[in-house]
């Protein structure tokens, strides 16, 4: 499932196509994603300038002229892909469900075998109060985000820490891949406690989530299944992995020898796996 570095690499793919331009065609293949696609979707779009592309955890936020924002989410599967102009079109696969063209001649289109993705028409002014937009935590990037409001979002908390940051409401964006390598990173176990992690741990952890995103974001994202670039380049982060699905590998420096000691393990926390070398993560 798309997190936070692989709905920001599509962001990045999108901007220089989509910001400026017009959408001169828009097309939907069929009424619904995860949900209907709202009244009038093509209609509404057609004609309209993309003003700017934000990103608000796992959502794109596309900003059209005219005070309205067309909300898009992956879902598990759901990818964008970039035809430019000129260059030859591809027949519409089975699952692009939506094509965008812009004034210039780009196609833009949301392919989504699993169609868990879904689209959604907002006036600006509502956005905030968007169903999916209220209640969301800190974006971990921006500067709201610090050792503070952490540790007041975990204090109390008797959840695992690897469940506390699975948590929208306290950070925004983050999923399993994301959450296991910064846990590492953070010489964190997985298991423990959410409030007991406050201080120079709290402090530990801000910042590996930050480099942890930041060098994913570097590396167009992870690609295990479906995600790629706008472009159709794939992810380069899976091959950084420190702990995520290396189940009985050594992590990175680590002087254990994983024949004896059994390496990284794989344990199943609120029925998803969580990876971690538990000589190294406390
Ligand atoms: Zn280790």
């Amino acid at each position: 499932m798309p997190e936070l570095p692989e709905v920001e690499t599509v962001r990045l793919g999108l901007l220089p196509v989509l910001v400026g331009h017009r959408l001169a065609t828009v097309t939907q293949a069929r009424p619904d994603l995860r949900f209907p696609l709202p009244p009038r979707f093509a209609d509404r779009l057609r004609g309209r300038r993309v003003d700017a592309l934000q990103r608000r955890a796992k959502y794109l936020l596309i900003h059209l002229e005219g005070q309205l924002v067309l909300l898009a989410h992956l879902g598990m599967s759901g990818r964008f892909y970039v035809v430019g102009a000129g260059q030859p079109l591809p027949p519409a696969a089975p699952h692009d469900h939506v094509t965008f063209v812009t004034d210039v001649g780009v196609t833009i289109r949301y392919c989504d075998p699993r169609r868990f993705g879904f689209m959604d028409l907002v006036p600006t002014a509502d956005l905030l109060h968007h169903p999916r937009l209220t209640g969301l935590g800190a974006e971990p990037l921006e500067d709201g985000f610090d050792a503070r409001t952490l540790e007041q979002g975990l204090a109390g908390r008797m959840t695992s820490i690897k469940a506390a940051l699975l948590d929208q409401r306290l950070v925004a964006g983050l999923g399993n891949i994301y959450v296991c390598e910064s846990l590492f990173h953070a010489g964190l176990s997985p298991r423990r406690l959410a409030g007991s992690v406050h201080g120079q741990r709290a402090a530990r952890l801000v910042g590996t989530i930050r480099s942890v995103l930041a060098d994913a974001i570097r590396s167009g994202g992870s690609s295990l299944r479906d995600h790629r670039h706008p472009s159709g380049e794939l992810g380069t982060f899976q091959h950084g992995f420190a702990v995520y699905g290396r189940a009985g590998l050594a992590c990175p420096g680590c002087t254990c020898d994983p024949g004896r000691t059994g390496g990284i393990q794989r344990i199943v926390q609120g029925g998803r796996s969580t990876f971690f070398c538990p000589r190294r993560q406390r």
